[in-house]
């Protein structure tokens, strides 16, 4: 059997130079594997007919024979529609169309025989269907029509002509064209031992499946492939890595931890921080460098673990380092911790972008011979010039905003790579984590600190603005402080300044006895902090910000959090924001004030977020409703491969499976030498090769 990566698109029948210019760029489909690996997106069954009289607006796609009684078109200009009256005897719809009007009004005839395919909505009470696929009687075979592929397609491809249909034609064509069976990419025990259907049998039965049972054992079967190899690509090699970097023996809880656990800290641990902090222990004290994921929900106390951990480090005569991505929780952390410390002799200094001059110079130097224990930082701690004495351990504070190659970039500030603990308060969903950070261990603190009131969350539109004030009002009068957040999308960032500069005189006019602190992100970082410190302090009552204050800051006496537009912003992100409060003793209140006009999907998280006060439950709801691809953060931090048919939201159990699976042969043919397996490692090395950016998630 020929290598299919190897043979270009372009000679495949149908295809030829210029369409194969089109899939390249816009499918990045190249060879026949490519095309053969282009999944449909649906299936509709087209072997059944449907009656006018049975057709609800709620019904997924339909199929009807019958014939056009009359055309009309409605509107003028862009506003310009056809509307075709169809009916099968039974009743009467609309076919409609807004685009190619004079063209249909020749190709469809009245009074002849069609199969009308699409899908019905309602408009003004009639039954619609927009752009139907329409077909003379004579030229379709229901009966062998069974179900049919659906495939992505671009806009440019369909205006070149190259619609689901014209796919559709390839893959038929591709299939036609590979007489032997696809080669097996599965150990044959494999495929025996887990019941799964063959390679070459799957991928008929994804494009043209039989009948329904057999596409579900199709998709299972090319589920399970795309999620065994991206585990065993992550095992295989984390093993690897394991092997080759030894770790730093922290071996002994010493001095400074324990003075500080008796005499500084101000109030008893959790279980939760007291678990995770055993863990983590362990680790640093087994000869391997740890990896460590570090989730807890906003408010969960991850700052004094770290710091305890960072203990650890020091006791063991080795530097430590925590990196956070804003100034502004760079500077607080710096100030939580050294009020945390008092006089305990450690060193600690504060590196960001606008520490400069001799102070830095100082600082630089300081690191290298050994001098400052601690240091903490914005991305600035990651530049050349930055060089440790003995760096031992790293945390990264809100790993979303950081990447992979940040990460790495760490390991390279010792001749052996440092212990690293990344902290996270959004917290991933075990299935991603377990796929984005493969070989991350993970620990959960899943407690929060006793006392904490469960923070209000009101949807509010904004017309009852007025009430929403005299709430707020009453707040400050209480002595509270208040948030108010303005979306803030990249894209027109001029706009969102435009946005929060109305917000912001809007709010000084309706509340002109109190002071107003302003803070977004094109703002110099030196006035920043000093809006910011105003608020801290207490002087002005009300901050209007965007989406910078949106990790980490903490102002316990703030009880009201006000987010506007709140459509606008992903689940996760709203409940970053929400964390925001509810930090002291008193009740506090998170309002979400959006227009009326809302989609199903915004509905659905504005009541997750009112319902659930549990970051768990909210990121699951996330990731169900918008897919991994979106989950904020995973961008940046490393998922480095597109899976093409596996969901990580829904396959969440066929991945724990293929993990163990995958496990197991790790354990089992350590040196990858066992005959049975070869098509299995094969299989790995070639993946290696191609499309993934595998190096990134090993
Ligand atoms: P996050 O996990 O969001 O980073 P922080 O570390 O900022 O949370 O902690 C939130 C607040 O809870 C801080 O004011 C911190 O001092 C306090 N805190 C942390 N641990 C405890 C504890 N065990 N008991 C009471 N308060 C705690
Ligand atoms: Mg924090």
């Amino acid at each position: 059997m020929f290598d299919l990566t190897t043979r270009d698109i372009m000679y495949l029948p149908g295809v030829g130079p210029q369409r194969a210019a089109v899939l390249n760029k816009e499918l990045s489909i190249y060879s026949l594997h490519d095309l053969l690996y282009y999944f449909p997106y649906k299936y509709v069954d087209r072997s059944r007919l449907y009656h006018v009289v049975d057709i609800d607006g709620n019904m997924p796609y339909i199929q009807l024979k019958g014939e056009i009684l009359s055309f009309e078109t409605f509107g003028e200009g862009r506003q310009r529609r056809l509307v075709a009256h169809f009916s099968d005897g039974t009743g009467v719809i609309d076919l409609v169309w807004f685009q190619g009007i004079k063209y249909l009004l020749t190709r469809y005839k009245l009074h002849t025989e069609y199969i009308v395919f699409g899908k019905p909505t309602i408009f003004n009470g009639r039954i619609n269907v927009a752009h139907p696929d329409i077909d003379p009687v004579n030229e379709l075979v229901l009966t062998n029509m069974g179900m049919q592929p659906y495939y992505n397609t671009t806009e440019r491809m369909k205006k070149g002509g190259l619609n689901s249909h014209a796919i559709e034609k390839l893959t038929k064509n591709l299939l036609a064209f590979l007489k032997e069976p696809v080669p097996e990419t599965l150990p044959q025990w494999l495929v025996e031992k887990h019941h799964l259907m063959s390679l070459d049998e799957a991928l008929r039965n994804i494009h043209y499946p039989v009948n329904p049972d057999l596409l579900r054992k199709a998709q299972y079967r090319l589920k399970f492939e795309e999620l065994f190899y991206v585990q065993l690509n992550i095992l295989r090699y984390s093993k690897d890595r394991q092997r080759k970097y030894r770790g730093f023996v922290f071996e002994r809880v010493g001095e400074i931890f324990n003075t500080f656990y008796s005499k500084n800290l101000p109030f008893p641990l959790t279980n939760a921080q007291k678990r995770v902090i055993k863990e983590i222990r362990k680790d640093m004290g087994s000869g391997r460098q740890m990896n460590r994921l570090l989730q807890g929900d906003v408010g969960s106390g991850k700052t004094l673990v770290a710091l305890m951990c960072i203990l650890i480090a020091l006791d063991n005569k080795f530097q430590a380092c925590l990196m956070a991505p804003t100034e502004i929780l760079a500077t607080q952390h710096y100030e939580t911790i050294k009020a945390f410390l008092k006089d305990l002799p450690v060193r600690v200094e504060l590196l960001t972008g606008s520490v400069k001059g001799k102070k830095r110079e100082e600082i630089l130097a300081g690191l290298t011979l050994g001098k400052v224990d601690l240091l903490i930082g914005t991305h600035a701690v990651l530049e050349d010039t930055v060089t440790f004495a003995s760096l031992g351990m790293v945390i990264i504070d809100e790993q979303h905003r950081f990447g992979v190659a940040q990460r790495a970039k760490m390991w390279s500030k010792n001749v052996c790579p440092p212990h690293v603990l990344v902290m996270t308060a959004t917290p991933i969903p075990r299935t991603l984590a377990m796929t984005m950070y493969g070989d991350l261990d993970v620990s959960v603190i899943d407690e929060l600190p006793p006392g904490r009131k469960p923070i209000q969350t009101i949807h509010q539109f904004d017309n009852r603005r007025a009430s929403m004030y005299d709430f707020i009002r009453k707040q400050i009068e209480a002595g509270r402080q208040i948030y108010i957040v303005y979306p803030l999308i990249q894209e027109s960032e001029k706009m969102d300044i435009k946005n929060l500069e109305e917000g912001y005189e809007h709010i000084c006019e309706e509340f002109p006895q109190y002071k107003v602190s302003k803070v977004h992100g094109k703002m110099k970082p030196a006035e920043k902090d000093a809006e910011m410190q105003r608020f801290v302090s207490g002087e002005t009552k009300i901050m209007v910000a965007t989406t910078v204050i949106e990790v980490g800051v903490n102002v316990p006496n703030a009880s009201v959090m006000v987010i506007e537009n709140a459509e606008r912003f992903g689940l996760s992100q709203l409940h970053q924001l929400r964390g925001r409060v509810g930090r002291g003793a008193d009740q506090s209140y998170c309002i979400l004030v959006t227009g009326y006009k809302l989609t199903e999907e915004t509905r659905k998280r504005l009541e997750i977020m009112v319902r659930s006060n549990d970051g768990f439950e909210i990121a699951e709801a996330d990731l169900k409703l918008r897919g991994p691809g979106d989950l904020e953060g995973t961008q940046q931090s490393g998922i480095a491969f597109d899976l093409k048919i596996a969901n990580l939201a829904r396959d969440g159990q066929l991945l724990q499976l293929v993990r163990d699976v995958a496990q197991a042969i790790v354990n089992d043919d350590p040196e990858e030498k066992r005959p049975e397996n070869a098509v299995l490692w094969n299989q790995l090395r070639a993946l290696r090769k191609t499309n993934v950016n595998w190096a990134a998630i090993s």
